[in-house]
């Protein structure tokens, strides 16, 4: 767990870079890219926000760096999904930053889904301890994937945001307004594009697009594993393979965190076609223009594979 000295917090917080000691707008992190870009939308013009986990690792099983425990300590203002996402954030939120952490998950006007557990989607054991991500009891923490979601999580930021710096209180609002709209538009553009696709069953490596498939009429078959840091077994590979021949699924996807050689395994000698899902966007770059841009990678690669 993130335990720092009093001493040590202090030294990082001096070594924090580019934190002004009378700063216009609230010094911001964010955890993850999508998280980041809806953040930096809303701040546009009057901040930028510092993003968290900047590689490609999964948010599921990040382990915090020193650089991070600095950023956690300098900021005002710290964005995220929840415990049930980024799990390592909660004891470091504690240790470095407490009472600075808006969990977005919470925020007013957000639709929230459960876990998915039944049949295919189901775990090949049961190891609650180290399957938090993804626990049935909790609700699905891929929240981002719905456009809807987006929306709620940049008015939520706007409020907050306010509350920190009311001179910059009606550009965040207006900024989260922009955004908003923008999202409405994308929303319809993707719903058109995937309709025609709707009956088209597909196969996700861990259970990441309930939002986005909730958002736009589609629906999974399965997902491989419900636990993203662990491959599925010999028996698990085995009944999707089953699966995938009795329900005709066309598509199984792999993601960018994850080793895309069990597919070549699972679709062998069979029809299926492959694609990549990047649902944190991870292969995108940074900004306020990734959250718009995820949404639509999403949408190309849903209709590249699904298609006939
Ligand atoms: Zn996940």
């Amino acid at each position: 767990m993130m335990r720092l000295t009093h001493r040590l917090a202090c030294l990082l917080l001096i070594l924090a870079p580019g934190r002004a000691v009378a700063a216009e707008s609230p010094n911001v992190v964010a955890s993850i890219r999508p998280i980041h870009a809806i953040a930096a939308a809303v701040m546009e013009g009057r901040g930028e926000p510092a993003l968290l986990i900047e590689g490609a690792a999964s948010p599921h099983a990040y382990q915090m760096r020193p650089a991070d425990a600095a950023r956690l300590e300098a900021a005002d203002l710290v964005f995220w999904v929840g415990p049930a996402l980024e799990l390592f954030l909660t004891d470091a939120l504690d240790a470095l930053a407490a009472g600075k952490g808006l969990a977005l998950m919470d925020a007013e006007g957000m639709r929230l889904l459960p876990n998915r557990v039944a049949g295919p989607f189901a775990a090949e054991d049961h190891d609650h301890d180290h399957d938090h991500s993804h626990d049935p009891l909790e609700m699905d923490s891929h929240v981002w994937l719905a456009p809807a979601n987006g929306r709620a999580m940049a008015r939520a930021m706007a409020g907050r945001l306010a509350a920190l710096d009311p001179e910059g209180a009606s550009l965040y609002a207006a900024n989260a307004e922009r955004l908003a709209r923008r999202l409405d538009a994308l929303e319809a553009e993707i719903a058109a594009r995937l309709a025609p696709l709707r009956d088209r069953r597909f196969v996700v490596f861990h259970d990441a697009t309930q939002y986005f498939e909730d958002a736009f009429g589609l629906e999974a078959a399965a997902s491989l594993t419900l636990n993203p840091a662990r491959q599925p077994g010999a028996k698990r590979v085995a009944e999707i393979r089953r699966l995938i021949a009795e329900t005709g699924t066309a598509c199984i996807f792999s993601e960018p965190q994850f080793p895309p050689r069990l597919l070549d395994v699972i679709a062998e000698g069979s029809e299926v076609k492959r694609g990549m899902l990047d649902v944190v966007g991870v292969e995108l770059t940074p900004g306020p223009e990734h959250y718009p841009q995820l949404l639509l990678a999403m949408a190309d690669a849903m209709q590249a594979c699904l298609s006939e």
